[in-house]
């Protein structure tokens, strides 16, 4: 049922469309350097945090058992989770924040445009085409975000494809919406075991949070043994492992219930005649968001972490700076894109490289361009 790809190719003899997919993903440039690039804490902090592959695994696995109780699209699900991150700038948030700056005069810098941009036009694996040439379906997952600027620009490139529902207002496909709360449930997650085995925050601090707190309890409730300090770890990863399953299950009945009230035929109904239907019930989406605010003022905004981001952003700022007067310092590729232009085109290209990096690669790159070291 693909909508195919935008360059025709025959049927692979024994792969579905979406395996494909998840197939050329996984061997891309851009997926090897999601290990080296950070998603909260700098990739050489320590060896124990998740990077942006580590996130793209666990969105896929948490994706993927969604997918198979609600009896959607497995592969595809897999496709998106493992491609969502492709864009990401190296120095996570922070990079992503100080590149948006920097292109503020040529419609800005976002990551889901520039995921898409990855699969339709920055891999250089195949001779006929750019990029991978991935299905609609699972460029339509990838663009999860786009601003009215970029999606008419895209629009109009492509009329009625991946940017349209953007203007129209509809929706992606289930998969697509599954990616998108995955996305959410493993971070919310993984950053609470990163924070606390950081010791950036603390269990006692997480009794504010009732989605984790009642897990905790739960946990405790049954194990007291885990109330001892030497075995909180335990205690965390219980917790952790309860509040997942929780969410999963949360999530299944909600999109069950919805999907029995608006009885979408078809997958066009699903994108033009449906609200969203992947989603939570209104008490775990409610309880979701009170953890997400507590992650934002207690982990994202920790006076350790904005050290770096301070660094970081830094980084990327000196790097546009330096690469926009030298393009000829960037790798052949973009440089040649840069010298089509001294505006727009040489921006995208100097922002392009950039977003390629990896945190080391462009802390490396600074080095050697302004001398000064901000980052080991
Ligand atoms: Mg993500």
């Amino acid at each position: 049922m693909s909508r195919g790809r935008l360059f025709y190719e025959a049927p692979a003899p024994t792969r579905t469309e979406y395996q494909r997919d998840r197939d050329r993903i996984v061997h891309s440039t851009a997926f090897r350097r999601l290990v080296y690039k950070t998603q909260v804490f700098l990739n050489h902090e320590g060896d124990l945090f998740r990077t942006r592959l580590t996130h793209s695994l666990e969105v896929a696995q948490l994706g993927r058992s969604i997918a198979r109780s609600l009896r959607i699209n497995e592969d595809l699900v897999e496709a998106i989770s493992l491609a969502h991150d492709l864009g990401h700038t190296p120095f996570g948030h922070a990079g992503q924040d100080a590149l948006h700056g920097c292109m503020a005069e040529y419609g800005g810098f976002e990551h889901n445009l520039q995921s898409l941009r990855v699969v339709d036009q920055l891999e250089e694996r195949y001779p006929q085409f750019d990029g991978l040439n991935l299905t609609f379906e699972t460029r339509e997952g990838v663009l999860k975000h786009c601003s009215k600027l970029h999606a008419q620009q895209l629009e109009d490139k492509e009329p009625g494809g991946v940017a349209a529902r953007f203007l129209r207002r509809e929706q992606p496909s289930l998969e697509a919406q599954l990616c998108n709360l995955a996305d959410e449930i493993a971070y919310n997650a993984h950053d609470i075991d990163d924070g606390v085995r950081s010791g950036l925050i603390t269990l006692a601090q997480l009794r504010d949070v009732p989605l984790f707190d009642h897990y905790r309890a739960g946990a405790e409730a049954e194990h007291s043994e885990l109330g001892q300090p030497s075995l909180h770890r335990r205690l965390l990863y219980e917790a952790i492992r309860r509040m997942l399953s929780a969410q999963v299950y949360d999530v299944i009945d909600a999109t069950r219930k919805a999907l029995a009230d608006c009885k979408p035929a078809h997958v066009e109904a699903v994108r033009r005649e449906c609200p969203p239907l992947v989603m939570f019930s209104d008490a775990m989406r409610e309880r979701s968001q009170t953890l997400k605010r507590f992650l934002f003022q207690n982990l994202y905004r920790h006076p350790q972490v904005m050290e770096t981001t301070g660094h970081a952003q830094e980084i990327v700022r000196d790097l546009f700076a330096a690469y926009t007067t030298s393009p000829q310092e960037m790798k052949a590729a973009f440089a040649e894109q840069a010298s089509l232009d001294d505006g727009p085109l040489r921006a995208r290209a100097v922002a392009d490289f950039i977003a390629g990096m990896t945190d080391r690669f462009a802390a490396r790159e600074h080095q050697r361009l302004t001398g000064r070291r901000l980052l080991n």
